[in-house]
């Protein structure tokens, strides 16, 4: 390999370091913005998060790593770079090349609208109020259209929206998950009926038992240990903080997650730090070797929900899980919880029930909440609908897609945080992320046929190792869509999820 090469690919990976630095710090910004800053500090926040995406997209912009990435995928040499190289600069090309179309103005413009779209989205929900929040989002939107029209051509997608998908599931497109989705759609209200039906009914006031939140904080912690995200040793690269909406955030060494305690809601506590624990270990066990390189990032967001969603559903809510962590449960809880059986428990916190709130919903309608989100996404982008009518539309989804009344739109439209953020394009993530997880789990019930003797046991060691060799490892050397077959060797289907889904609850309701 020529010393051109070899100096211009190492310049550019120290200034691709220095992005990646740069971006985590911001991270953690954010993550005060969330978990840690008086109300106050808004206005001066907003100024903050602006200043540091504009510095950050004058980094990643700079003429010098255009000359760098000219000068490497030019050389005569380039096939002498082995593919983890060549991958690195494929995903910097990638981003230098949409960042460099997007102007420096609507870039800050957009950072500082999103913090100020969140904290109206805060005000307005706790007022049930969707005409506070309505003049933010549509200005919000009005960026993201104008980002989205401008990374089209970059992108080469079909349509806007496509582009906004590519940033959170690369190559993937809206019509591949139109495809997918009415399959699960299918799918989904078959076993929802069949539950509806069954005979054995869960009984749920359990749930409601009263845990104070300083039980509830241990509680956390003590489900962290028992799945392996470390938040108390000495050498911990977690922790675990209060926010509305939880929420993952972090890189390798520092990756913290954020929960909601309800007193009369124990188990909306447990699931979310499960759910982000799932992403926290993810994060964490990406191919050190990898670390601030392109390659050592996650795969996409798809894959960080397939990781987040195993762990809070495919692990936590099993009976195998329970054997074990139930008797801790009662231990931490005291009185409260000290006469519950563990089928009734189990089967507690796997009801199947039509309800308003996505992050409440079961393993079953989880999916319809997201199709719904999805469908809104993609005729929002297509100029089919209007911010004014999304109340209106939401409400009429709700009911014909989960049979449910949605009463006001804090516990409709305006219950995510998603679009307050400008995270346009990332809904369907949740649901790919189930998908992916099915065929996941497929592949690891035939390699290790043992895990879920050794859960009951509350050994989870070995099926993390494996998450973290088959799964975590791959980093972002691949897209999608090659990883999943790389993992799994078959293309995205829908099958392995669903039939998990079936005999896990036909079990559970005796269908
Ligand atoms: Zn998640």
């Amino acid at each position: 390999m020529s010393t051109n090469l070899i100096s211009s690919y190492k310049k550019l990976m120290e200034k691709t370091k220095d992005i990646i630095v740069f971006a985590s710090s911001e991270a953690i910004v954010h993550w005060d913005m969330e978990t840690m800053m008086p109300p106050k500090a808004i206005s001066l926040r907003s100024q903050q998060l602006s200043l540091l995406s504009r510095l950050e997209h004058q980094m990643s912009t700079s003429p010098e790593i255009g000359k760098l990435i000219q000068e490497i995928t030019h050389s005569k040499d380039y096939d002498k770079l082995d593919a983890i190289q060549k991958r690195n600069v494929y995903l910097i090309k990638k981003h230098y090349d949409e960042q460099t179309k997007l102007p420096e103005e609507l870039v800050a413009e957009t950072a500082k609208q999103q913090a100020i779209t969140i904290d109206t989205w805060k005000k307005a929900k706790a007022a049930k109020n969707y005409n506070m929040f309505k003049p933010e989002l549509e200005k919000l939107l009005e960026l993201r259209k104008k980002a989205a029209e401008i990374l089209m051509e970059v992108k080469e997608t079909a349509t806007p929206y496509d582009a906004l998908i590519d940033i959170f599931e690369p190559k993937m497109t809206a019509k591949e998950i139109t495809r997918v989705f009415n399959e699960l759609r299918e799918g989904l209200v078959s076993i929802l009926k069949k539950c509806e039906k069954a005979p054995n009914q869960p009984d749920t006031s359990i749930l409601q038992r009263k845990i104070p939140i300083d039980i509830q904080r241990k509680i956390a912690v003590a489900l962290s240990e028992a799945v392996g995200y470390d938040v108390t040793s000495k050498t911990a690269g977690g922790r675990i903080d209060e926010t509305e909406h939880p929420f993952t955030t972090g890189y390798y060494d520092d990756v913290r997650i954020t929960t909601h305690y309800f007193e009369e809601m124990f188990a909306s506590s447990i699931f979310s730090v499960l759910h982000e624990a799932g992403h926290a270990m993810y994060e964490q066990n990406l191919n050190p070797e990898w670390m601030y390189q392109p390659v050592g990032n996650a795969c996409s967001s798809g894959f960080h929900e397939s990781q987040s969603r195993m762990i809070e559903n495919i692990v936590g809510r099993s009976r195998e899980f329970w054997t074990y962590f139930l008797p801790k449960l009662k231990e931490l809880a005291g009185k409260t919880l000290a006469d519950i059986a563990l089928d009734k428990f189990v089967h507690a916190i796997n009801q199947v029930k039509p309800s308003k709130i996505r992050v409440e919903a079961d393993e079953v309608t989880y999916g319809l909440h997201i199709i719904v989100r999805f469908n809104i996404e993609r005729d929002l982008f297509a100029n089919k609908c209007t911010v004014k009518e999304l109340p209106e539309i939401w409400n009429q989804r709700y009911k014909d897609y989960l049979g449910v009344k949605i009463e006001n739109d804090s516990e409709g439209v305006m219950q995510d945080t998603h679009w307050a953020s400008g995270y346009f394009g990332y809904f369907p993530s949740y649901a790919l992320g189930n998908i992916y997880s099915g065929q996941i789990l497929e592949v690891m019930n035939r390699d290790l046929p043992n895990w879920k003797t050794q859960l009951t046991k509350g050994n989870f060691k070995e099926t993390k190792q494996w998450l973290i060799k088959n799964v975590h490892a791959h980093g972002n050397l691949f897209d999608p869509a090659d990883l999943i077959k790389k993992i799994t060797g078959k293309e995205l289907t829908v099958k392995p999820y669903l039939s998990y889904l079936n005999e896990k609850y036909s079990k559970l309701y005796g269908f």
